[in-house]
């Protein structure tokens, strides 16, 4: 028995040095990328679920890793955040984003509002404000084709402090948008007492919302809740024209996801918008 233990133990020994390992240069890798500017965007419509056209996209940073090809967003982030990497890659995606939607614009094409994802740390960056400000001038972008992303849960830390940023954002003509919307366990309370535009229901709820009742009350209930409130909603992860029927009696505002399209390059969007693509 005790040999056995010592087996164990090398054998969960060699594994965790493989992990360590492969943190460690995925770590040293990501330091690299930022440096050498090896992040790319891709860009997901959202659509206007009364006219049927886009009306907006979703900037979502693509990683290109010289070796390891497309690195998935899921694996990084979290990494980039630990590290405090989020931050410079962050400025990087909103400056890349809000010029991708002024040369949209400049190209006589219908203006859209870009949404950017705000990391936990971004958003409790002492200069937030004035980073935001600085890349609109620069790009020349006017405030209202711009709209941030925020989970509840990082905007519930710090809740007075938060509302301060919200509110100066929102006084500058930025939207703020709640994502994953209910996937938290926040008082609801924070609603009213927030200026938060949009609530992006989550995908999770909206893949079982024409199966599962309960979803589907769910789903029913956010959206009368939001119009209650003054806000507007946004379903994810929409992939079936079930799920459209479904929003579009409920009077949810706008949709995104795989059923209108994946995350496009932005020469591909430029295209679906050219041709003008509806749902
Ligand atoms: P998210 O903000 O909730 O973005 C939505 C995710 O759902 C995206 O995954 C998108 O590709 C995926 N998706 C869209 N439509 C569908 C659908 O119909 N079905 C399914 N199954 N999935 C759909 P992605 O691009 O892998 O991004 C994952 C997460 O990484 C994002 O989740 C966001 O939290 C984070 N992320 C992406 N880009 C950025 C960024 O620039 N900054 C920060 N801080 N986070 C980012
Ligand atoms: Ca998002
Ligand atoms: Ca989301
Ligand atoms: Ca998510």
């Amino acid at each position: 028995a005790k040999e056995q233990g010592k087996n164990n133990y090398q054998f969960y020994s060699a594994e965790m040095n493989t992990r360590v390992f492969e943190r460690l240069s995925l770590e040293t890798s990501l330091h690299r990328a930022v440096k050498n500017q090896e992040f790319m965007l891709h860009y997901q419509p959202r659509v206007d679920l009364r006219s049927g056209q886009i009306c907006g996209v979703e900037a979502l940073v693509r990683w290109n890793h010289p070796e390891m090809g497309l690195v998935s967003p899921a694996k990084f982030i979290p990494l980039a955040e630990e590290t405090g990497l989020i931050v410079p890659m962050g400025e990087w995606v909103l400056r890349t984003a809000c010029a991708q939607n002024k040369a949209w614009q400049d190209a006589g094409l219908p203006p859209l509002r870009m949404a950017v994802n705000l990391s936990a740390r971004q958003f409790r960056q002492e200069n937030l404000i004035e980073m935001v400000e600085e890349i609109l001038m620069e790009t020349g972008l006017a405030p209202q084709w711009l709209e941030l992303e925020l989970t509840e849960s990082l905007v519930m830390q710090e809740a007075e402090k938060s509302a301060a940023i919200l509110r100066d954002l929102t006084d500058r003509g930025i939207e703020v948008a709640i994502d994953d919307f209910g996937t938290g366990y926040s008082s609801l309370s924070y609603l009213k007492r927030f200026p938060i535009a949009n609530l992006k229901i989550d995908q999770a709820f909206i893949r079982d919302m024409t199966r599962d009742p309960d979803d589907a009350t769910l789903v029913k209930t956010i959206i009368t809740m939001a119009h209650g409130l003054g806000m507007k909603t946004i379903a994810e992860g929409v992939e079936l024209a079930e799920q459209i029927d479904f929003l579009c009696r409920h009077q949810c505002e706008e949709m995104q996801g795989y059923y209108f399209s994946r995350p496009v390059t932005a020469e591909e969007l430029g295209r679906l918008l050219a041709e003008g693509k509806t749902l």
